[in-house]
């Protein structure tokens, strides 16, 4: 190609981006975009090794570690890769050595949202949009967190949305609309999730006190407090907590996703430490643990056709995935799987150099698509997750490597009832009997 046309093309796909850049700062109101300088990726330190990592040898799974990317469909991850490591160099999911793809569709639309869709990989069943927890006939399936506790494992959520979110709520609530955060809130303690880390302070607090959004007038953090939990806001504090069950909520709506706060991999670095097996101390858990971390915000950037944003979120999620894959690659016995919930924008990539230095993306939609998504796996039975299935029947590839039968589980009714007020009366009372450590150890280890 003559050089002279070749500049041209240059500079028509620097105003496209231009464009895109300029569109997507005036549009983007909806969405929170961290105050950071997104062309400078010196946060991400690039993977030297482009191969593959090893296949582990064990058959059993004792930890499970999901990553859930919200928004990032293959482009997402192309868009990422190229602008951080070239068109050939690798991420760090990309290295996870068994790859599928899933389909996305919830039961009753071709593009889910993440209510339906974190239903779906939650609990295995295909729900409504809105929906959290629940199939359309209301009835409350398990999820694998839920199931998991059954077991006696530890569980954790780690988010950069508030933790009531759509994709968290699904794996620790059950509730006919994703926007009864209030109500997901009381369930996500209720349920004694051992950790749960990252925005959102809001829907625990009452609407008397700043900021709070309650309307109940109950103070979750002082309940949640009562019930055992070490409460954190900040990176100095999570790094002093030694013990679970720990609520960290780092900002009053999502997270900001720039420092001072603690990034994704920092989260989810210091939840795998706290949720692995303790020998120091009176709190062991010795069965394992199952851990959820989503990177919330791809999917917001994409919202706003944010290229830029879309990249730099992708890469911190990328940085939790390389955090959970160098505990399991140390670890043996922890199952590894990355994916999405759907994709959003219906980014295309539709032209660029091959050095990566220009690239020019289009986006179809403000809202989601209907493309399947990318899934990695790594970890053992990590062979069972190469592909093309269903978002349900990913859950049930990983509900048969914890060995949970039969997949999905109803609730029934009785189980599902739960008093409102139980967390600050029942344990009320039993605080006032027994100490700490026994009080702990009966609640959260079972
Ligand atoms: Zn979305």
């Amino acid at each position: 190609m003559p050089s002279k046309l070749r500049a041209s093309i240059m500079t028509v796909t620097a105003v496209v981006l231009t464009c895109i850049a300029v569109l997507s700062v005036s549009t983007s109101t909806a969405y929170p975009r961290p105050d950071v300088d997104m062309n400078d990726l010196s946060f991400y330190p690039k993977s030297e090794d482009m191969t593959p990592y090893p296949q582990t040898s064990s058959r059993s799974v004792r930890n499970v570690i999901f990553l859930i990317g919200d928004g990032m469909g293959l482009n997402q991850v192309m868009l990422a890769r190229l602008k951080a490591v070239g068109l050939e160099g690798r991420l760090y999911l990309e290295r996870l050595p068994v790859s599928g793809l899933a389909r996305t569709h919830s039961s009753d639309n071709l593009v889910t949202d993440s209510a339906a869709s974190g239903t779906a990989l939650a609990c295995g069943i295909k729900t409504k949009n809105g929906m959290i927890g629940v199939a359309p006939d209301r009835k409350a399936y398990r999820s694998l967190l839920e199931a998991a506790q059954a077991q006696g494992m530890a569980t954790g959520l780690v988010v950069t949305s508030t933790i009531s979110h759509a994709t968290p709520a699904s794996f620790g609530a059950h509730v006919r609309s994703r926007s009864d955060e209030a109500g997901i809130a009381e369930q996500l303690l209720s349920n004694k999730v051992d950790l749960l880390l990252g925005g959102g302070r809001k829907f625990f607090l009452p609407r008397s006190v700043r900021g709070g959004a309650r309307r109940d007038r109950r103070n979750l953090m002082a309940d949640a407090n009562e019930a055992g939990y070490t409460l954190v806001s900040t990176t100095e504090g999570l790094q002093a907590v030694e013990d679970l069950p720990v609520l960290g909520l780092f900002q009053l709506d999502a997270l900001t996703t720039a420092p001072p706060e603690p990034s994704l991999a920092t989260l989810t670095e210091k939840a795998i430490d706290l949720l692995r097996d303790k020998r120091k101390g009176w709190f062991v858990h010795k069965r394992g643990f199952f851990l959820m971390v989503e990177g919330s915000q791809i999917d917001w950037a994409c919202h706003d056709n944010d290229a830029l944003h879309c990249v730099w979120q992708t890469l911190h999620f990328d940085l939790a995935v390389k955090a959970a894959v160098e505990f399991a690659l140390a670890d043996g016995r922890t199952l590894v799987v990355v994916t999405a919930d759907h994709e959003t924008g219906g980014l295309t990539i539709p032209g660029g150099s091959l050095d990566g230095s220009e690239v020019k993306v289009e986006w179809s939609t403000k809202g989601h698509s209907g493309s399947p998504v990318p899934v990695y796996a790594f970890g053992p039975g990590a062979e069972r997750f190469a592909g093309v299935y269903d978002n349900t029947e990913l859950s049930a590839k990983i509900a048969q490597l914890m060995r949970i039968e039969p997949w999905p589980q109803p609730i029934e009714e009785e189980e599902q009832a739960q008093p409102q007020s139980r967390l600050d009366e029942d344990d009320g009372d039993i605080l006032a009997e027994v100490d700490w450590p026994r009080l702990q150890t009966a609640q959260y280890v079972n």
